[in-house]
């Protein structure tokens, strides 16, 4: 599973970073990212932050992309 967020339609609520902090994380901008490993995929982020998610995260980030309210969480299989 991959994942990466269209910032252009994030709201900053930070509902994905609740649900899943090992993968998304809010930046100062207001937006979510992509992590991979230690690193925030934030330049430039949206579909070049895709990113694999790490073993036992892959529910969080269904629920995540199911919560989000920007409908911007885009999970490649
Ligand atoms: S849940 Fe969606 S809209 Fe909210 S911060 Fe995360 S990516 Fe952005």
């Amino acid at each position: 599973m991959k994942v990466w967020i269209d910032q252009d339609l994030c709201t900053g609520d930070g509902i994905c970073v609740e649900i899943a902090p090992d993968v998304f994380a809010l930046l100062d901008d207001g937006l979510a990212y992509v992590k991979e490993g230690g690193n925030i995929l934030s330049e430039p982020g949206g579909v070049q932050g895709l990113a694999p998610v790490p073993d036992g995260k892959e529910d969080g980030v269904i629920e995540s992309a199911e919560e989000c309210p920007g409908e911007c969480i885009f999970i490649e299989i």
